[in-house]
């Protein structure tokens, strides 16, 4: 960090304290060449995550949403909320392990209908009804023919 006064990089730190809403860190620093203080912002980096939508329009990725449609899938069916926070825990770990800052719609579907498949095959063939938006009835026999086959 260059000291704003004469361009020397290295300071000390003479003060430091959390900002009021606890999002950042204010620290003091004493330039050790000219003495004069000046104030950096320390923040955690926290870059939102972007869907990819079909026709390419883009919206913040939304925890919220995203387990709001796995619970619809699963209405009336033996999962519980806990198993539907879980597959929601998976798809947040698969996109932070891969530190993408992009994500089609389809991408995360075919995660959540991975997970879902293992808990519920019910629930699991509703999301993807919804989710692959099967354009006619014989596309939505194929997919439950292969569900049957894969047994
Ligand atoms: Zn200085």
């Amino acid at each position: 960090m260059k000291c704003p006064f004469c361009g020397y990089t290295e300071s000390k730190v003479v003060d430091s304290r959390a900002t009021e809403e606890n999002v950042s860190i204010r620290r003091r620093r004493e330039c050790l060449k000219c003495n004069k203080r000046y104030t950096t912002y320390e923040q955690i980096e926290n870059i939102p995550v972007l869907v990819i939508k079909k026709n390419m329009s883009r919206e913040y990725f939304d925890r919220t949403k995203m387990i709001n449609g796995i619970i619809k899938a699963c209405e009336k069916r033996p999962v519980s909320r806990n198993q539907i926070e879980n597959i929601a825990d998976e798809v947040e770990k698969n996109i932070n392990n891969q530190m993408l800052t992009e994500v089609s719609s389809e991408y995360i579907g075919e995660m959540i209908m991975d997970n879902l498949k293992k808990i519920d095959e019910v629930s699991y063939v509703r999301f993807a009804s919804v989710y692959r938006q099967f354009t006619d009835v014989n596309t939505f026999i194929d997919e439950i023919k292969r569900l049957i086959s894969n047994k």
